[in-house]
């Protein structure tokens, strides 16, 4: 009998990447430590600092020559919550609500707090709304997760509340199961009022008391809401390049920073720029056709500074570049909610596959590698850079084709996206799957590459994308 015939990229370790990415949301739980509220690889901390230390130790122990860890400023003020509490008092009273947590950024509570009895309000509809007054109430309002924070019913509902009622506070429910923590730049649409999120536990404890008090006895809530703009912390970005035998470029980015354990988002990224930089140092100059720069970048959550920085201070990364790759949230578990409980699947999320700049050629390499490893994306292809990479908007023309792959699935940004969301199997498809990107692209040269491009998005411009003609899997 042959020989089992070994995978072309057998050397991309998902157990190795698995590990970077524990160690990864183990700096963000160290955070914790510190007692701030918020917590995670957040922009400007410590945690991303250390993220960002990790790589860069990572590409010299590879062996890759030209390593930097480069300081810039960050571009954004962040809000951190410095005293929050949500408890009932009165007679039903008292019990502190421990998912709460504010909305980035809120408006904060007057001194010492408010006091003020609930009002629930179901999804904040207008039908909700209608003939209410909520004048120096607390709102409890519900919000209905597309799939996760990134997107979500309370995003106009919360909106709507403050415009429309007199409202002293407003409590968003995100309807997670369990009792999720929920962050994020959430808080914006509340305006003037203090907005708290709340996990589904504590906010259907809130609602049963409602309809246990019934429309006289309406329960009676503290909420305080306390925090500060921060003032601008500096950022930092690993960069490794590995010289290739021509001058010609791929501009690999993964992001740093994280609201709270950050697995997929985005210690996935940056476990395959790990594991691809060690692939590719582990090689011969001149068996690299081209120059590979893997930057491991900051400030995401604060305006992406870090790819800015790349752009802005690094112009020579991108004079002679064929092709960017945007490592972000590449590969967690398949997920759903039945019956009110999560429930994962044997393989990925189905993710949106970026393909920026499309040639003909460019989308034949890349359809190709979805399908030989089993690459589960959205029926839908993008032309748009996606999440830290749309900042590549800012290069001069014609700007960088590019490759990505992302999902926000219902972790996102919630203290759920831990290490076992994304699997060592997950990591090895993705990984496979740039690599094999990386090296069909590398088999042609630019004006092949370039023949029949479509127009590169630039500020403002938004391409319209494209049904993925890939086939089904098993087809
Ligand atoms: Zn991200």
């Amino acid at each position: 009998m042959p020989a089992p015939a070994t995978h072309p990229y057998a050397a991309l370790d998902g157990e190795r990447m698995h590990d970077h990415l524990s160690h990864f949301v183990d700096l963000a739980l160290d955070s914790r430590g510190d007692g701030a509220l918020l917590w995670g690889r957040l922009p400007g901390s410590v945690a991303a600092l250390a993220a960002t230390e990790y790589v860069h130790k990572g590409f010299l122990e590879y062996g890759i020559e030209d390593v930097e860890l480069v300081r810039f400023p960050m571009k954004w003020n962040l809000w951190w919550p410095t005293r929050l509490d949500l408890t009932v008092e009165g007679s039903q009273g008292p019990y502190t609500l421990r998912s709460a947590f504010a909305a980035t950024p809120s408006a904060q509570t007057p001194e010492g707090g408010i006091k003020a009895h609930l009002a629930y309000v179901g999804l904040g509809h207008p039908a909700d709304l209608m003939g209410r007054d909520l004048t120096g109430r607390i709102a409890l309002v519900y919000s209905v997760p597309q799939p996760s924070a990134f997107y979500h019913s309370g995003l106009t509902s919360v909106r709507r509340i403050a415009q429309m009622t007199n409202a002293a506070g407003i409590l968003m429910v995100m309807d997670l199961p369990g009792n999720v923590v929920v962050a994020g730049n959430l808080g914006w649409s509340a305006g003037k009022i203090p907005l708290m999120t709340l996990g589904k536990d504590d906010g259907d404890y809130l609602r049963e008391l409602i309809e246990a008090g019934g429309l006289d006895d309406p329960p009676m809530i503290r909420m305080v809401v306390e925090g500060e703009m921060r003032q601008p912390a500096e950022a930092r970005n690993a960069i490794g390049i590995l010289p290739g035998r021509s001058d010609e470029t791929i501009v690999l980015l993964a992001h740093t920073d994280s609201w709270f354990q950050g697995a997929t988002d985005n210690a996935s990224g940056l476990a395959v720029l790990m594991e691809l930089a060690r692939h590719y140092a582990s090689m011969k100059q001149e068996d690299r056709p081209r120059t590979l720069i893997f930057a491991a970048t900051e400030g995401h959550h604060a305006g992406s500074p870090g790819v800015s920085y790349l752009v802005r201070q690094r112009p020579e990364f991108f004079e002679k570049a064929v092709l960017g790759i945007n490592l972000e949230h590449v590969a967690s578990v398949g997920v759903g909610v039945y019956a009110g409980s999560i429930v994962t699947s044997n393989t990925e999320n189905p993710r949106e596959l970026s393909i920026v700049g499309q040639s003909p050629l460019l989308k034949r390499i890349t359809y190709k590698a979805v399908q030989d490893n089993g690459i589960v994306v959205s029926m839908q292809t993008s032309h748009n850079y996606r999440g830290d990479a749309n900042h590549l908007r800012e290069l001069p023309p014609p700007g960088l084709p590019l490759i990505g792959l992302i999902e926000s699935p219902i972790w996102y940004h919630s203290t759920l996206d831990d290490a076992s969301v994304v699997s060592p199997q997950g990591l090895t498809r993705a990984a496979r799957f740039f690599a094999q990107i990386i090296d069909g692209v590398n088999a042609h040269t630019a004006a092949e590459l370039d023949e029949g491009r479509k127009p590169i998005p630039t500020r403002g411009a938004h391409p319209m994308g494209e049904r993925n003609p890939s086939q089904r899997m098993g087809e």
